[in-house]
């Protein structure tokens, strides 16, 4: 089933006309209503009547996320206080929050791109939800939610944290579905295993996981460990939360809702636009947004877009599984590394448990690179010869992925900190004196 069709399977022209449309009447309410904006069109001569195609995109000027911290906390709205009805705020690791805010509008729009995310995860009425990703200024919690009540599934709105509690209510309230991010699944499936508990008392059959990068090695791992098929939603708080994309059954790619988030594929030093199919940074125009609609933001994600129709029907464009955030490549000794390629490679293993982390260090002017690697319980043997043969293993395999070598050193079963939220995959000593 397509909850939207008329939208999700729209002719191309159809769609470029729509985008086109909106992108004009968005440019107006910015240049009203923004001074932000304002200067920045100003600045490249461009008046409000001028932009009349979405193929004029390229003309306009990049928001970032610097730009969101130097308006904040309301300087990027475009309604009077009074309209905006919810405010998000994301905390980030340095400086001020991230705040976006929403009009009754937008969390209308919110809840139908999420329920046409749930629909193409074949999720309906009769489903039972389990909500694990945190309610709070964070997105994932809310953002889910009301996009699961409006397919007419039931709702457990638990949140993120207490294991022990998750596993009961899976179990007592009979949840279908789990939605969380990718690294507190592959924990909730070993806590099952731990305590005991029989696979016939949990009835999951799918999950929608999110929130942070993913390997398409590590879905496998969180598909075996919890008998379930495992769905990858996109999405980040600046351009509306979970629901900017989402995977059909086909998993070839996440569906971009492109009538509400135009997306662009840009060369992340020189800012030109790169063609369909190559790899670059995602931005986003968010040309339906009333209260805080963004112009071209660098979201940092990296990925390719591909727009031929997918087998599912949807004509909507495609993004691939992000390689990961330009904030999370390392550079080491020249080479760019992304922590989902090294857990590609331990993934790929039968011996390791899904949790790992990247430990960086500089010593003698040279970058070294650990990798931190948790060895499966049932493979945790006293054996120092069976241990040495998977280290060597997983050194020759990251060697020839990545062409550099890297520190590998096996830990027991459960010593890496498990994470409710997003996972903590990298510690960088450098330029910190250590
Ligand atoms: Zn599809």
């Amino acid at each position: 089933m397509i909850w939207n069709p008329e939208r999700e399977c729209a002719e191309r022209e159809q769609m470029h006309a729509l985008q086109s449309r909106q992108l004009s009447a968005m440019i107006q309410r910015m240049y009203d209503h923004v001074p932000f904006y304002r200067e920045q069109l100003k600045e490249r001569g461009i008046e409000p009547g001028d932009i009349r195609s979405v193929d004029q995109l390229k003309l306009l000027p990049f928001t970032t996320k610097t730009d969101l911290r130097e308006n904040y906390p309301f300087g990027l709205f475009t309604v009077h206080q009074n309209e905006v009805v919810r405010i998000h705020a994301s905390s980030g690791t340095t400086g001020k929050p991230t705040v976006v805010g929403y009009t009754q509008q937008d969390i209308n729009i919110w809840a139908e791109v999420v329920a046409r995310s749930l629909t193409m995860a074949n999720i309906h009425c009769g489903d039972t939800i389990q909500i694990a990703y945190g309610y709070g200024p964070f997105t994932g919690g809310l953002g889910l939610h009301y996009g699961a009540e409006k397919v007419g599934a039931t709702v457990i709105p638990i949140s993120s944290g207490n294991t022990k509690k998750q596993l009961q209510f899976m179990t007592d309230f009979n949840a279908t579905i789990l939605a969380c991010t990718p690294s507190y699944a592959a924990h909730l499936g070993e806590s099952i295993l731990k305590e005991g508990i029989s696979p016939k008392d949990i009835k999951l059959r799918a999950g929608v996981f999110g929130a942070e990068p993913w390997s398409n090695e590590m879905r496998r791992e969180i598909e075996k460990l919890l008998h379930i098929k495992a769905y990858d939603i996109y999405g980040l708080s600046e351009v509306i939360g979970p629901g900017v994309s989402m995977e059909c059954e086909c998993q070839c790619g996440n569906h971009v809702f492109e009538d509400h988030f135009i997306p662009e594929i840009i060369h992340p030093e020189t800012l030109e636009v790169l063609p369909d199919g190559e790899m670059g940074e995602l931005v986003f125009t968010t040309v339906s947004k009333e209260a805080m609609p963004l112009l071209r933001y660098r979201t940092r994600d990296l990925t390719r877009l591909h727009r031929e129709k997918c087998d599912c029907g949807r004509t909507l464009v495609r993004m691939e599984k992000c390689l990961g955030r330009t904030d999370d490549m390392l550079i080491i000794r020249g080479v760019n590394v992304f922590p989902s390629q090294v857990e590609s490679v331990l993934m790929e293993m039968s011996e390791t448990s899904p949790h790992y982390q990247l430990i960086v260090r500089r010593e003698n002017n040279l970058d070294t690179l650990e990798v931190l690697v948790e060895i499966d319980e049932k493979n945790w043997s006293d054996s120092i010869r069976e241990l040495e043969g998977i280290r060597r293993r997983i050194d020759q395999n990251i060697k020839s992925l990545l062409g550099i070598s890297a520190i590998i050193r096996l830990v027991e079963p459960n010593s890496i900190e498990r994470s409710e939220g997003k996972a903590k995959r990298i510690i960088d000593h450098r330029n910190k004196g250590v």
